[in-house]
């Protein structure tokens, strides 16, 4: 019998989501206005414990919005991971500004706060950290960096929605906290974006700037130049009814992670498996492991070999300073270098089953003894 393709993400849409559509075509509600854009809104912002909750249309607009509302643009640089998806670097270069790379730390992968000051100049205006695969970063030093040099902190938590530091939600803790709802994320929109603040001004800023500039007063009258970066009624009512079941979301992600503890832990010779801190809740938006020296095989060919095996598997993300628009010949990032070249995704969404992850594991393992030296 031939398995079918096991995926590395998929969306589950099994609570209200129908019912919530079917409500917005049958009252032609389906553009950006409308009930479950607001409400939406407002769950989510009392979901991550913050006053303000802002949608849009995708996580990539959620960056963006927070640094033009800050002012960011030409000459400033702001801070951030070398190991992260592309659009949070990109975020600062659509204001004109500069990223600036700075190594992971070994453990969590995250942004090294320890590597962050010598990366600081007299241009430097913010830090944005991502909490990486779901696992928060750490912090606390950062939020002291930032008080130091007068700095704002965006957490981009696109791949973290519920993953707590300290108990507290990731995206409640920096200036700004911004969230992707695309169709692999641990709840989703379809597209979709959220930014959260507990900063009235900001949010006043952020709802001008993502509005076209309108005047919230004065319809049809702009005050600045703004954008079009709305989120659709549509969208909102299947975020609702994602975010009504998000508890069952988290848990049902936990459940695979435990069982990939269970059956892959004996592992520990030929692969790491992600660690999670003691003043952490991983999320796990997606479950990775990395292969050890001892394993004498590509990480690209060791994903090939559980491609064959109907096992869809993803690169660790390739470290900014590495791809073409962010090129950095002196390449002083050991350990992105490291994780990026060695490390995977493996399948991670609540759909997969005890034989599913018992079968992923022992192709992992047939695949990391057969290859040894
Ligand atoms: C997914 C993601 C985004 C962007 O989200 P889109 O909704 O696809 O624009 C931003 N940052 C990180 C870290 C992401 O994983």
């Amino acid at each position: 019998m031939t398995r079918q393709k096991i995926s590395v993400a998929s969306p589950i849409l099994n609570g209200n989501e129908k019912k919530y559509v079917l409500d917005c075509i049958e009252t032609a509600w389906i553009s950006s206005n409308g009930k479950y854009i607001r409400e939406f809104e407002d769950k989510f912002a009392t979901f991550c414990n913050v006053k303000h909750s802002i949608s849009c249309c995708n996580g990539t607009v959620a960056l963006h919005l927070p640094l033009l509302a800050y002012g960011v643009g030409p000459g400033d640089e702001i801070i951030v991971p070398t190991l992260t998806y592309i659009a949070t670097a990109n975020a600062v270069v659509y204001c004109g500004a500069k990223p600036v790379l700075v190594d992971s730390e070994p453990i969590t992968w995250n942004i090294d706060p320890v590597k962050i000051e010598e990366k600081i100049t007299k241009n430097t205006k913010g830090i944005i950290v991502a909490h990486l695969y779901g696992h928060p970063v750490d912090m606390d030093p950062i939020m002291d960096i930032a008080k130091k040099y007068n700095l704002f902190v965006i957490e981009d938590a696109a791949e973290a929605h519920g993953a707590l530091y300290k108990n507290r939600k990731v995206g409640s803790i920096g200036d700004v906290g911004t969230f992707s709802f695309f169709g692999n994320k641990i709840i989703t929109t379809g597209e979709g974006g959220m930014i959260v603040t507990n900063n009235d001004e900001l949010n006043e800023k952020i709802r001008l700037l993502k509005g076209q500039g309108m005047d919230p007063q004065r319809r049809y009258w702009f005050q600045i130049v703004g954008y079009n970066y709305r989120m659709t009624n549509i969208e909102a009512a299947i975020g609702l009814a994602q975010l009504e079941k998000i508890s069952w979301h988290l848990n049902k992600r936990r459940e695979v992670a435990d069982l990939y503890y269970k059956h892959l832990s004996e592992l520990s010779d030929y692969i790491e498996l992600p660690i999670e801190r003691e003043w952490a809740r991983h999320s796990f938006w997606m479950f990775s492991i990395l292969l050890k020296d001892r394993v004498k095989i590509s990480r690209d060919e060791f994903m090939g070999l559980l491609d064959s095996d109907g096992i869809e598997t993803r690169p660790i993300f390739y470290p900014m300073h590495v791809m073409p628009p962010y090129f950095e010949k002196e390449n002083n990032y050991p350990v992105a270098n490291l994780v990026s070249s060695r490390g995977m995704n493996i399948p991670s969404h609540g759909l997969l089953s005890e034989e599913d992850i018992q079968y992923i594991a022992s192709r992992v393992k047939k695949y990391c003894l057969q290859y040894l030296k």
